[in-house]
């Protein structure tokens, strides 16, 4: 289910075994790339990191960043090289068990089958607190499946609500255009964009930090809620952090807590969620300092540096009056959930989410690709689907084999 890079890498390796099977997408090949993301969007993983099965970027630009069109494009070459069996334009609206599989119903009718791999995206709806509803009408709201650009809005300020990579790449903008843009940030992952010379996810790749596998994981839950680190793809190889968001003259608050009369409620905490971000920065480049020194990888990067503190505004205001026509939209960079709505087993938890052991969902033939830290801490990316896509056919081999 789902023609993104991830089920067209388990259609991949489903062909490699000759498993008879077909790929079921309600849009076209990569439809999340192509309809739910903004105009000037780029990757934040550097070119030479985009790589599927057998295919990977051969461009002139190792060390640049895909914009949408170039991820389409990318996605859809990979979909004509495996010759997936993609029916686009079938939307799946129930999957139910059967006495030896599934009954899937689609926009197209109904089909039956032994094993389904659920790929449908781990991104398919913004993920809003509460008291969005509690916003007074006068505010415009947008999140990031419904901005596009600046020119979207009307003149005026925006409160970016999020300071992931979302938030912090839609809070410069939006400042670049001349808005007065206030950000409103809660915890986030803080990350230079090179290290010792090198892109940061380059040290990601090298020292493993990235293979790191979720049985290994001390706390799974949580690394799999992690927010994306706060990275920008630009040409320049330009570091986007809070303190160049302040630079810009953005705005900081705490977390955003309530609206209450017509007013947001924002926390107090700054300084404690800045330095815990700071501290958990220094402890990454610590590993990978570590890393370069034992593997005798010192001499091919530069000296270890270190950044400076994230600077916590003089005085953070705790409440902001949306009735006042200071800010005109706010934007929801609070990230994504899946929409498992379709799914008519009981596999979902209480907290909306698939239960699965490294893909393989809790009822016999049902497997899940391209959920965050699904069988390592790359495999929402993609580079992570690969050996991700390969473990999880082999497992649905064994089982077919094994019905048969
Ligand atoms: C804002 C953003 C930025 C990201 N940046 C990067 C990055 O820089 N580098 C990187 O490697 N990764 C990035 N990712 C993560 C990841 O690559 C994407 O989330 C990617 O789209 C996931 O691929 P996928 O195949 O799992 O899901 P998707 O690409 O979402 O594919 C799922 C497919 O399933 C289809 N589908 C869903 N429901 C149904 C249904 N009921 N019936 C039929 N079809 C259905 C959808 O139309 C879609 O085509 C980013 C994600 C987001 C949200």
């Amino acid at each position: 289910m789902g023609a993104g890079h991830a089920g067209l890498a388990a259609s991949h390796f489903l062909s490699e075994r000759s498993i008879d099977h077909v790929v079921l997408e309600r849009g076209e090949v990569a439809n999340s790339w192509r309809r739910e993301r903004w105009d000037s969007f780029r990757l934040l993983t550097p070119n030479w990191q985009s790589r599927l099965p057998g295919h990977r970027y051969e461009g002139p630009d190792p060390d640049g960043y895909m914009t949408m069109g170039e991820v389409t494009e990318f996605i859809e070459r990979f979909a004509t090289l495996s010759r997936a069996p993609v029916r686009t334009g079938t939307n799946v609206t129930s999957v139910r068990r059967t006495d030896d599989g599934y009954q899937v119903t689609t926009s197209r009718g109904e089909i039956r089958c032994r094993t389904i791999v659920i790929a449908s995206g781990a991104c398919n709806l913004p993920a809003l607190p509460e008291f969005a509803d509690a916003v007074p009408d006068s505010v415009e709201q947008l999140t990031p499946f419904d901005y596009r650009g600046p020119g979207q809005l009307p003149d005026g300020g925006v409160l970016v609500v999020g300071a992931s990579a979302t938030g912090v790449q839609l809070a410069a903008e939006l400042r670049r255009s001349g808005r007065p843009v206030i950000l409103s940030v809660g915890e986030h992952v803080r990350m230079p964009r090179t290290y010792r010379g090198r892109d940061v996810l380059w040290w990601m790749d090298a020292s493993g930090v990235w293979d790191e596998r979720f049985d290994e994981i001390d706390d799974l839950s949580r690394a799999r809620r992690l927010p994306s680190p706060q990275l920008v793809g630009t040409p320049e190889r330009t570091t986007l952090d809070l303190n160049t968001l302040a630079s810009m003259g953005v705005e900081m608050v705490g977390r955003w807590a309530a609206v209450r009369d017509g007013r947001a409620l924002f926390s107090g905490g700054l300084r404690n969620v800045f330095s815990l971000a700071d501290l958990k920065m220094e402890r990454l480049l610590d590993t990978f300092d570590e890393w370069a020194k034992t593997h005798g990888r010192d001499a091919e990067v530069e000296p270890p540096e270190r950044f400076a503190p994230t600077r916590v505004p003089e005085a953070a205001r705790l409440q902001l009056d949306l009735r006042s026509g200071e800010v005109i939209a706010i934007i929801w960079a609070t990230g994504f959930r899946p929409d498992y709505g379709w799914l008519d087993v009981p596999v979902i938890d209480a907290k909306g989410r698939l239960r699965h052991e490294g893909g393989v969902v809790d009822s016999p033939g049902l497997y899940a690709l391209g959920l965050p830290v699904l069988r390592r801490r790359r495999s929402s990316f993609i580079h992570g689907v690969e050996a991700d896509a390969r473990e999880v056919v082999e497992h649905l081999a064994r089982q077919l084999a094994v019905r048969r």
